[in-house]
């Protein structure tokens, strides 16, 4: 499948979330059928973790989720002990995931919660100290507050969202940061703040997860879309965010195909090769080519990624 693509040759997927031992299996085999032989594995289950580095020694770069639960309650400790030993159990990098739901799920989390808190700062400054490089998921698509969160009072804003996350990158040029979604900024009219966060912070880098929110978004002006990628280049790691728990080829397959369809071509107008919930209600999602140079695309696939995880 990879010979009908621009871009010809191996690829990192850094944004891809590991389960069970028999899904595993199965994302690995699909992933290589669609050019993808090395990914950064985000850990869900620790049996998942242990036969995955038996069976893949190369090809998976690990990452370690942090428990959210303790984070909510501003109890570090253990967090600051996950992080020290994270390197000698086999992983790599940590993750941490603040979608606004996480407010559905953690039910005690404290209404007045915020990132920037000076109270988890030692968790920022072990990832410094320890060279860990961390994951870190603020915010959702501007389409998700229009919809799912417009309990603001529950959910909070955007903006200040987004804001929080920046208070931490200022205070941590040491530490790597990889923001996944665009860092939760594809849609047009947030590019130049991200340009504002890239320009500024030299330790931050964004990933390309959720196919179709990059689709939809960036295809909205190919234009400004492409400038951005030209100018940011060796700041942007391709990703999927497939998850082996629910992977089929068909779903592999089409969130793949989105991007290079994205990336890598200049047609117009393509329907998205799967539903987008987002828009399935108000005439589809479609695709607009940037039609990405091979020099770039040889970096957004696989050098980045190569480069600032496995070596
Ligand atoms: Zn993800």
């Amino acid at each position: 499948m990879t010979d009908t693509w621009k871009y010809k040759g191996p690829i990192f997927d850094a944004h891809s979330h590991i389960g069970n031992i028999e899904d595993i299996d199965k994302l690995v085999e699909i992933g290589n059928s669609l050019g993808i032989t090395t990914r950064i594995g985000i850990v869900h289950t620790k049996e998942g973790f242990e036969a995955a580095r038996e069976h893949y020694p190369e090809g998976i770069v690990f990452a370690k989720y942090l428990s959210l639960g303790d984070i909510a309650q501003y109890n570090i400790q253990p967090i600051i002990d996950e992080i020290s030993k994270l390197k000698d159990e086999g992983y790599s990098l940590a993750k941490t995931w603040f979608g606004p739901r996480w407010r559905d799920y953690y039910e005690s989390v404290p209404g007045g919660f915020r990132l920037d808190d000076v109270r988890l700062e030692p968790i920022f400054q072990t990832l410094e100290d320890e060279d860990v490089p961390i994951i870190t998921h603020v915010a959702d698509p501007d389409t998700y507050y229009a919809s799912h969160y417009q309990d603001s009072k529950k959910y909070g804003f955007k903006d200040d969202h987004l804001k929080q996350l920046e208070n931490v990158l200022v205070r941590h040029p040491r530490v790597k940061f990889q923001i996944p979604h665009f860092g939760s900024q594809p849609e047009i009219h947030r590019l130049s703040n991200l340009s504002r966060w890239l320009d500024t912070f030299p330790n931050v880098y964004i990933d390309t997860a959720s196919s179709r929110w990059m689709a939809r978004e960036l295809s909205k002006d190919t234009k400004k879309s492409r400038d951005f990628m030209m100018r940011y280049q060796d700041r942007v790691l391709f990703g999927t965010d497939v998850s082996s728990n629910e992977t089929s080829r068909i779903n592999y397959n089409g969130r793949v195909k989105a991007q290079r369809i994205l990336w890598d071509t200049d047609v117009k107008n393509t329907p998205l090769p799967f539903t987008d919930p987002d828009t399935k209600d108000s005439g589809g999602t479609f695709i607009n080519g940037l039609d990405l140079p091979l020099t770039v695309l040889r970096k957004l696939y696989w050098a980045n990624g190569n480069r600032i995880y496995m070596t």
